[in-house]
Order: structure tokens, then C-alpha cells, then sequence
């Protein structure tokens, strides 16, 4: 299979690995949006978030806290992210893959939490969960 991170895994291509157990490997991002910035995948090959089953997303996502708490040790950051792109516009490598994001004073990677507070009413809530509720 033609995938980036699955050579990674096999070890066709080189990578700053930070941990590995037989469900997981976390190494550096080849472009560090910060210092320490990790990426955390199955070692099975599933495209994204979608296509997990529960058992895999628990032994991937188990290994968050414990890789964050390194990096917060080992870099001191004011604060950390840990973001997941899936599919469109922001997934740029089809295999599954956790970012951790150490944060530091003056950084330049952004995340905007606009105020939408004010764009809906209780019956829009109430829609949008039963919508969610139906997919379940
Ligand atoms: P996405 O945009 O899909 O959420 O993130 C993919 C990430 O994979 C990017 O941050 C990119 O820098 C990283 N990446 C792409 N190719 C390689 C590679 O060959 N090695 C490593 N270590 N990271 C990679
Ligand atoms: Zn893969």
C-alpha cells in the first residue's frame, strides 16, 4: 500500500519514534508546528476516524495522556492541543493520526474559537441533537 505512514511503521522510511507498543507508534512530525509536535497512529492501516472500530480508537486515543504528560515534562509548554484531521480540508496523510501540539508563549500556530454563542436558538439546539440522536 502506497502509505506514507504505514513505510513509516514498517520501517521503509526513517522517523524520530518517541514510543511504540504493538497497537501504536508515536514519532515527531517532519514539520514541527512547535517543539515536541508528535503524531500518534494505529499501527493498522485505517484511513481516518470514520473507519475505526471501538477497540482500536481505545488503544490509540489510551496512549494521549501519557504521551502529552512527556512532552509537558520534557518541554515545559504552557499548554498542549491534540487535534485529529479527517478528511477535507485538513487531512493531508490518509491513515489516522493524533497530532499533539505543545503550546509556547508567542507561537505561531493558530486555532480560532470563534463566539457563536449568540447564532442559535433553543429549538436550532434541539434540532441539531436530534439529528445526532437519529445517527447514532
Ligand atoms: P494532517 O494534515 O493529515 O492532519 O497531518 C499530516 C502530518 O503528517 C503533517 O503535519 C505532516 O507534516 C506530517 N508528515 C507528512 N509526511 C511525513 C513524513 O514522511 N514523516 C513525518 N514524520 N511526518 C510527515
Ligand atoms: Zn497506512
Amino acid at each position: 500500500m502506497n502509505c506514507i505512514f504505514c513505510k513509516i511503521i514498517d520501517g521503509q522510511i526513517p522517523s524520530y519514534k518517541v514510543y511504540e507498543d504493538e497497537n501504536i507508534l508515536a514519532f515527531l512530525d517532519i514539520s514541527q508546528l512547535t517543539r515536541g509536535h508528535t503524531l500518534i497512529v494505529p499501527k493498522k492501516h485505517v484511513k481516518n476516524i470514520f473507519d475505526m472500530d471501538q477497540n482500536l480508537a481505545s488503544k490509540v486515543f489510551e496512549s494521549v495522556p501519557t504521551i502529552a504528560r512527556a512532552l509537558k515534562k520534557a518541554f515545559k509548554p504552557i499548554g498542549l492541543n491534540v487535534v485529529n484531521n479527517n478528511q477535507a480540508p485538513h487531512q493531508t496523510v490518509d491513515h489516522f493520526h493524533i497530532h499533539l501540539i505543545p503550546r509556547y508563549e508567542g507561537d505561531d500556530f493558530k486555532m480560532v474559537f470563534a463566539n457563536h454563542q449568540d447564532d442559535l436558538k433553543e429549538e436550532d439546539y434541539l434540532e441539531v441533537v436530534k439529528k445526532i440522536k437519529e445517527n447514532l
